[in-house]
């Protein structure tokens, strides 16, 4: 999968991770508590699982730009992210 799809779907996840919890404080909502549990441990996940470089398949630090943090190879995919 493409990094930059990657990125998108993390931060998809994040912000209904976000909201539900956001929604749980001002409702004191239990479903919304367990929603947004649900949502952190998807995102720790996907982000374990497909955070990684394409080329030696190492996680991917979180200020991670332009270069494999590992093994210094060029992200193609981020780079179109700084235009
Ligand atoms: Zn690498």
């Amino acid at each position: 999968m493409n990094l930059r799809k990657v990125k998108q779907i993390m931060w998809g996840i994040f912000g209904a991770m976000a909201l539900s919890l956001l929604i749980a404080a001002l409702t004191d909502s239990v479903i919304f508590v367990v929603l947004g549990t649900i949502l952190l441990l998807v995102f720790i996940g996907f982000n374990f699982s497909m955070w990684r470089c394409p080329y030696c398949g190492e996680y991917l630090g979180r200020d991670t730009k332009n270069f494999c943090p590992s093994c210094g190879h060029e992200l193609e995919d981020l780079k179109e992210d700084t235009k």
